[in-house]
């Protein structure tokens, strides 16, 4: 195929950038609304605000709006839970033409105190959809009604589908949260104590986490949302630190706690050795007056990479020179995936987000190779174009980009919230490994039109 012929639509040449020597120093335009016609990957603010509140797992969770919406984002995350397990039930008010034109709050009235007398949760979030901006349903009044009468938090949650981007339901979720926080009591809060934010629980990966932390010798008082539950998420005003991961999703809580509480954040990355063992060690510096957690957080490390590191030594024989292309939600997850790549040999090709921001393309063009194509919000033509042109082996992405991959004969790594497989953590890195070595050295490929295989 000539992928020359390929060309960007018209408008999208500043969210497009090729890292070349002596070439522009541009910045990448990003932080837009999508182009239309450009068949965005990128999900609506309601689905923003959805999958970051899905894992908590002891509240309702209530789709206010038409069915489609909460049929979009049923059981949305591979987001696994310890106990209770609401959150994987999608409640909908499955709003009619009549509920437009007469309005929905009486339908949702309802529904509330339905599902509050059944389930008996610990709190409801309600989701605003499109079509409740329009209507102009007024959702607090409802929740205030409801919370009063059934004595627990019913938190709105505005997220008007129409009014934004995906990062704008991050914050509409992190404006709920915010509500919540400050509610619980703190005590039996040890000093030596954090928040992670921003760890979904994807296949446990969480708990994995949370127990690194432990066996440090630090208090993990929430995590949001992962295997959340409200109770925690309410005295996590008492933590002494909030521990940033999908810095796209929950920098906006993590600032707001630290202007309301004094709570300080770093950003961390969970993924790969490097990024890892930095969360540890970033995370034990910040406890100085205790020497013997960096000491339990370097033993950490030290017999973890020891465990794990012969057995990745197969996969990057096999893997070395081969190139990757990857396009995920978050940038920050870009930068700890081109540098496990690189712990297993392999090169990056295409490196792209849906959410970045100005300083996050900055740095993926310091951290990039010569000929590296950076994009932003791109869409399945755009990048089939540049995984064809720079003959990638490998797309890391998410559920909507796996198509994209087979269809071109290449290996795919499920990056994003629906896998089944946790990456976190050191014992994730192997899975990431073994996985990408499955997927790009399988025998399959053979077949596929690109290696001059079947037509
Ligand atoms: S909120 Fe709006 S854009 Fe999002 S799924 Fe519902 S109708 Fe579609």
């Amino acid at each position: 195929m000539d992928t020359q012929k390929i060309t960007l639509l018209e408008g999208r040449e500043h969210q497009v950038y090729e890292k070349k020597q002596g070439g522009p120093e541009v910045d990448i335009a990003c932080d837009k609304t999508s182009l239309s016609g450009s068949v965005s990957q990128r999900a609506c603010v309601f689905c923003g605000s959805r999958v970051v509140l899905y894992p908590v797992a002891d509240a309702i969770h209530i789709v206010h709006g038409p069915i489609g919406c909460a049929a979009y984002t049923w059981d949305i995350r591979g987001a696994v839970s310890s106990g209770p397990e609401l959150h994987r039930l999608s409640f909908s008010t499955d709003l009619q033409e009549m509920d437009v034109i007469y309005g929905g709050e009486k339908k949702l009235y309802r529904s509330l105190v339905e599902l509050i007398d059944q389930y008996q949760p610990n709190a409801a979030f309600i989701y605003s959809t499109c079509i409740i901006g329009l209507i102009g349903d007024d959702i607090d009044a409802v929740c205030k009604k409801v919370a009063k009468e059934k004595g627990i938090p019913v938190m709105p949650v505005h997220s008007e589908g129409f009014k934004g981007t995906k990062k704008d339901g991050y914050k509409a979720a992190c404006n709920a949260l915010m509500k919540l926080i400050g509610t619980g009591s703190t005590e039996g809060i040890s000093k030596y104590s954090i928040n992670i934010l921003g760890e979904f629980n994807l296949a446990g990966e969480a708990w994995i986490i949370r127990e690194y932390y432990e066996k440090m010798g630090i208090q993990v008082v929430a995590t949001m949302t992962g295997d959340g539950r409200i109770d925690d998420i309410r005295r996590s005003h008492g933590a002494s630190l909030n521990v940033v991961q999908c810095s796209g999703s929950m920098t906006t809580l993590a600032k707001d706690m630290e202007a309301k509480y004094g709570i300080p954040f770093i950003r961390v990355s969970y993924f790969g050795f490097e990024d890892m063992s930095k969360s540890l060690y970033d995370v034990a510096q910040l406890f100085p007056d205790r020497p013997e957690i960096m000491e339990k957080a370097k033993e950490i490390v030290r017999d973890e990479i020891r465990k794990y590191y012969p057995e990745m030594q197969k996969f990057k024989a096999a893997l070395t020179g081969k190139k990757a292309a990857i396009y995920v939600g978050g940038a920050f997850k870009t930068f700890s995936l081109i540098k496990a790549l690189r712990t297993i040999g392999m090169s990056v090709v295409l490196a792209g987000s849906q959410t970045g921001n100005q300083d996050d393309y900055r740095r993926l063009k310091e951290m990039c190779d010569e000929g590296t194509v950076i994009v932003d919000d791109s869409n399945p033509v755009e990048l089939s174009k540049f995984v064809l042109e720079k003959e990638a082996d490998l797309l890391i992405g998410g559920v909507k980009e796996r198509p994209i991959a087979f269809k071109l004969g290449v290996g795919f790594c499920d990056h994003n919230h629906e896998r089944k497989i946790p990456l976190a953590g050191f014992i994730g890195m192997y899975y990431f490994a073994k996985e990408v070595y499955e997927s790009v050295m399988s025998p399959v490929w053979q077949f596929a039109p690109r290696k001059g295989g079947l037509k």
